[in-house]
């Protein structure tokens, strides 16, 4: 037996200082994490148990890469997120173990079609093309967890064009990455490989071709990608 044409390839994300790779299974991203972008958008956040979407693993865009504005959509909006990779997974995964599956942390957009975002919320339609578009989630290098421990704090913002737009702290987080992986768990079959954008900060808003955006999660890393 033979494949009928090539599988596709891998997608995977460098660690930094090393030669290794991380290779991309799933891309969980969590909504409204952040009170204060959960006020942004119109919502009570002390109302909202968290929920999940997904993106496409081939979705992720490397760091310093360009990112291409996608087509059917004039509100492209930029979302700064820290990453966190797992290198082990399961069912029912109890908070208190959950930070043994994480294998380190990173810098991401969720890039979002905000107008269609908003449309299909208006007609109680699934989020996928509002989300999961074409390096729709551009991600820095991995560090790994035994370098740097687990973060609780430290400063997450967004920069475009050297100006502050996104700003805030992971000791922000609504639900905490223990919380996250262990509720995720009960739903999915979490597995070595998944990556989960945990939530952006207040101030998202649009980007335009020419924008220079520049990530920084405080003791995880940078981000840098152009929009073309
Ligand atoms: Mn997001």
């Amino acid at each position: 037996m033979s494949y009928i044409f090539p599988p596709p390839n891998q997608t995977a994300l460098p660690v930094r200082g090393t030669q290794d790779l991380f290779p991309v299974h799933r891309v969980y991203c969590v909504g409204r994490n952040y009170a204060a972008h959960a006020i942004e958008m119109g919502h009570d956040p002390n109302k909202e148990a968290p929920f999940f979407f997904q993106k496409n693993p081939d979705n992720i865009l490397l760091d310093g890469e360009d990112f291409p504005y996608p087509g059917m959509s004039s509100d492209v909006h930029h979302e700064i997120e820290m990453v966190v990779a797992l290198k082990s997974g399961g069912d029912n995964i109890r908070a208190e173990k959950a930070l043994d599956c994480v294998f380190g942390y990173g810098v991401a957009l969720d890039m979002t079609r905000r107008d269609l975002q908003a449309e299909m919320k208006k007609q109680g339609r699934p989020w996928e093309i509002g989300k999961a578009f074409e390096k729709s989630a551009p991600c820095s290098e991995l560090v790994p967890a035994n370098d740097i421990g687990h973060p609780v704090e430290g400063e997450v913002w967004l920069k475009i064009n050297d100006e502050i737009r996104q700003q805030g702290d992971l000791n922000q987080l609504i639900w905490k990455i223990p919380e996250m992986i262990a509720y995720l768990s009960a739903l999915f079959t979490l597995q070595p490989g998944d990556l989960i954008l945990t939530g952006t900060p207040a101030g998202v808003g649009p980007v335009q071709r020419g924008d220079r955006l520049h990530g920084h999660v405080a003791g995880v890393g940078e981000l840098k990608v152009n929009v073309v």
